[in-house]
């Protein structure tokens, strides 16, 4: 629940209120505003009504979370929240375009990549070290060596990384390496990774799960939100549908449907959405106009030698184009290139 407390609430009555919420086992929430001190109690329902908070003189309303999800809702925050990724910032009225390959293959592979992604102006560079494949004898990356590879291009050009994280494990060796993780689609309710990327304070980006309700989505997030990391960006990649002509089923209602539900930053991925290099420039310029606030794509300095996700990945060529085209659908969104 939401407690909203009375304009000349002081500090010592939100406290007395916060003992009280913890006192029961509930999870406490402090949230000052300019002009009223706003507090939270999350936890079990019973508990919660039965603590008749409504009863201290100093609050003056009390509102429930009617959302499943909770701290990620906008009940909770109606302003849109800002992640910070490296030098940028993912939200706030930036379009952010990360890009890169699939996966990293090696030191020529991931600089000659990266280069490309500077030089057309994108923000940020991503790269798989560790792969999770549907076939076992497929690439399944370069794991640790991969993240150095990645971490060297990312510093000689100057654009934040991001990779994807795939064990709990991994957490203290990744951390340095890279300024942002990836939950991807298959591990998107693996709850023992979201907990330990919660624990950290590492800028995750959280992608659906192929089967994944937006509800399932944003309970996802609010794992790793409820373990404090509230540096989340939602990613909706496609689900999976009767539809074969595509890879997966680009889901944009879900992106529109978000920004109204969650105050966290929504970005798509038109690469695995699609599934075809032809469909990622208009898939992605559908991102802007239904509210996205920036673009994962994969591109590739020789698509046709890559190692995984050849055939969606852009070249030079074509990711020079996305981004000349993506620049008026952007400022017609009233947004800026981060
Ligand atoms: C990826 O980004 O390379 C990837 C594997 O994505 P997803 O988890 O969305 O399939
Ligand atoms: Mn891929």
């Amino acid at each position: 629940m939401i407690i909203v407390l009375k304009p000349q609430a002081t500090e010592a009555d939100a406290k007395e209120i916060l003992n009280k919420i913890e006192s029961v086992n509930l999870t406490p929430l402090y949230m000052p505003g300019t002009e009223r001190i706003v507090l939270g109690a999350l936890g079990d329902e019973r508990v919660l009504n039965g603590l008749n908070i409504q009863a201290h003189p100093m609050v003056e309303n009390v509102k429930p979370i009617l959302s499943s999800y909770k701290q990620v809702s906008r009940e909770m925050q109606s302003h849109d929240s800002q992640v910070s990724f490296g030098n940028t910032v993912i939200g706030g009225g930036n379009f952010t375009v990360i890009a890169g390959p699939c996966a990293v293959e090696n030191r020529e592979q991931i600089f000659q990549s990266a280069a490309i992604v500077k030089k057309y102006g994108a923000q940020g560079l991503r790269g798989g070290a560790f792969k999770p494949r549907t076939s076992p004898y497929s690439f399944q990356g370069l794991e640790e060596e991969g993240l150095k590879l990645l971490q060297e291009a990312s510093k000689e050009y100057g654009l934040p990384c991001v990779t994807e994280i795939v064990d709990p494990n991994h957490v203290d060796m990744m951390e340095d390496y890279v300024d942002a993780f990836q939950v991807g689609a298959r591990n998107m309710q693996n709850f023992k990774l979201l907990k330990a990327v919660g624990q950290s304070q590492k800028p995750t980006i959280l992608k659906r799960g192929m089967s994944a309700t937006i509800e399932e989505l944003l309970l996802a997030a609010e794992y790793i939100y409820a373990e404090g990391n509230k540096n989340v960006v939602i990613c909706e990649r496609g689900i999976r549908t009767y539809e074969k002509a595509t890879r997966n089923t680009l889901d944009l209602n879900a992106v529109a449907y978000i920004k109204t539900k969650s105050h966290l930053p929504v970005i798509v991925d038109p690469s695995h959405g699609t599934g075809i290099r032809e469909l990622v420039a208009p898939m992605a310029k559908a991102a802007v106009a239904c509210g996205a606030d920036g673009v994962i794509v994969e591109a590739h300095y020789n698509p046709q030698i890559a190692l995984s996700d050849g055939q969606q990945s852009l070249d030079e060529n074509d990711f020079s184009k996305l981004m000349s085209e993506l620049k008026p659908f952007i400022e017609a969104a009233g947004k800026r290139i981060a």
